[in-house]
């Protein structure tokens, strides 16, 4: 008989993309999902879900308690209130979760099969119960570098992010859009006439960019045409949390105590793409080895990365997010020896952070707690 799971936040960005995959993979065959709700209690199921009951009260503990799995893609807030109450209420079943608020506890596994198979399965054998997605970022470059970095080839390495405007939430991206059409919109007319002055234009953008009435309350200042050299919280130290993440979160995933630790850094910034998280990546190797042995180490990894010549036209095609939203697929290109030395390497990865940074490791991770993965 199939198991029950609970299923919560499901309606949001990420757990639309969850939900999407799972029918897509056919996945709803293998479980009876029990579908919650923070703000709809006694509302009706999503229609595809053929007869499942009406939607429970997501803060009901003991409606909860009374299942094995729980998947919740609802935020740090609902997993900050909710988790530690179950957990006292003596729930022993498996949490597999979206959000950061409990990444980095020891319990914790977070989960990227494709690159950490071996401790998820060490973590279930061992009895943990824990499992989160990790960061976008992070687990979309270790999906792209993952073959370099298992291998134990990566010494230290910098990551330069440049991430869509979709990694905050759905207002976010319309924020970005509403000040696209308003600057858009201001110089629609001297845009039509070719013999206008470009620089007047500029002015004008530029006039529109700075007005305080253009909306920027998601962002805090304007995006579109611009970008946003910080992406959340300010440490204290000079370093943002997501940057924090890079280090932290790598190590994790990979299994790596603090004695064998591998040095990741960087800055991450906001951009103005709207889905799909790109990094530029600077990496000390271990040793010398040629482009077309890293390249066909990075390939051989697994099934979604997708080795991008190093030429202007595959790299103009390939490795944009544009190219990249909607896909699973992970291309990793740009890759060549720098000036620094024969063991210094670049690399530019892009990434669907709805895909593989968020919705597919816990897809995959509910699939490997039910035996079919
Ligand atoms: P979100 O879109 O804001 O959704 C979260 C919840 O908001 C929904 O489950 C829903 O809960 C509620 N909600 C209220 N109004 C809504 C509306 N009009 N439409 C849809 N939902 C609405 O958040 P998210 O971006 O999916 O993020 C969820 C978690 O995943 C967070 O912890 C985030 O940090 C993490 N994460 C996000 C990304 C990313 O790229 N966005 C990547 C990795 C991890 P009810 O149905 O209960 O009302």
């Amino acid at each position: 008989m199939n198991q029950s799971v609970g299923l919560v936040g499901w309606r949001g960005m990420v757990g639309s993309v969850l939900i999407s995959r799972m029918r897509e993979e056919g996945d709803f065959a293998s479980f009876n999902p029990v579908f919650f709700s923070t703000s709809n209690a006694g509302g009706a199921a999503p229609a595809f879900a053929d007869g499942a009951g009406p939607l429970m009260d997501a803060y009901d503990i003991d409606a909860l308690a009374k299942l094995p799995i729980i998947v919740t893609a609802q935020g740090g807030d609902y997993t900050t209130a909710v988790y530690p109450a179950l957990r006292a209420a003596g729930w022993n079943g498996l949490w597999i979760d979206a959000a950061s608020t409990l990444r980095m506890a020891d319990s914790s596994v977070i989960v990227l099969d494709p690159v950490n198979r071996d401790v998820i399965d060490a973590s279930l054998a061992a009895g943990g119960k824990d499992f989160i997605g990790g960061n976008c970022t992070v687990s979309c470059m270790l999906m792209g570098l993952g073959g370099l970095f298992r291998a134990g080839l990566v010494e230290w390495g910098t990551s330069m992010t440049y991430q869509a405007a979709s990694g905050g939430g759905a207002r976010h991206m319309r924020e970005l859009l509403n000040q696209f059409g308003t600057i858009h919109g201001s110089v629609t007319s001297a845009l039509a006439d070719p013999a206008s002055a470009i620089l007047d234009i500029d002015r004008q953008v530029l006039a529109q960019q700075r007005d305080p009435q253009l909306d920027s309350s998601q962002f805090g200042v304007p995006l579109a045409g611009s970008l946003i050299p910080w992406i959340d919280a300010d440490l204290g130290n000079g370093m943002s949390k997501e940057e924090w993440k890079n280090g932290a979160e790598t190590n994790k995933i990979l299994g790596r105590s603090e004695a064998d630790r591998i040095a990741m850094d960087g800055l991450c910034v906001r951009i103005g793409a709207m889905r799909s998280h790109s990094q530029a990546l600077t990496l000390k190797l271990r040793e010398d080895l040629p482009v077309t042995e890293i390249e066909a180490l990075l390939a051989a990894d697994n099934e979604w990365v997708q080795v991008v010549p190093n030429t202007k036209e595959a790299s103009m095609a390939a490795l944009t997010p544009v190219a990249v939203s909607g896909s699973l697929t992970i291309p990793v290109g740009r890759i060549r020896k720098l000036e620094m030395g024969p063991e210094y390497i670049s690399a530019f990865t892009v990434g669907d952070q709805l895909l593989w940074g968020a919705a597919e490791p816990l897809r995959r991770m509910l699939k490997i707690a039910l035996g079919t993965l």
